[in-house]
């Protein structure tokens, strides 16, 4: 694998992505990138991280955050909350905060920190 380095790198600028749009929302959303009350799920966070949207955004969906982050779709990981689903980070990072309820601090950490595999090479 050649990608390794970079998708790191990805991983970890979209978790300060996330981290940069909670702290700009301290309310998270479920099931909407941004629930008109102030609130965002967390790639509605990265969303807001990347462009530092205006705090009165509600309705407004994102561009696809797959063109800034390859990992969104080209990497997959299975759930860490034990539900054995194994699917592209993006789509991951929507269960975690959907179906499992996680934070948005807590999802930045766990793409920030991987459960490491094998180390390459
Ligand atoms: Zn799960």
């Amino acid at each position: 694998m050649v990608a390794d380095d970079r998708q790191n790198h990805d991983e970890t600028a979209l978790a300060e992505a996330i981290l940069e749009g909670a702290r700009r929302r301290p309310k998270q959303s479920f099931g909407t990138y941004f629930d008109g009350k102030g609130g965002s799920c967390a790639l509605g966070a990265a969303y807001e991280g990347i462009y530092l949207l205006p705090t009165n955004v509600a309705e407004a969906m994102p561009h696809r955050l797959d063109r800034f982050f390859h990992c969104l779709e080209s990497v997959s990981r299975r759930c860490p909350a034990g539900c054995k689903k194994h699917i592209p980070i993006g789509a991951m990072i929507i269960h975690l905060n959907d179906d499992h309820h996680w934070t948005r601090e807590g999802i930045a950490d766990w793409l920030e920190h991987p459960p490491t595999v094998v180390k390459g090479d």
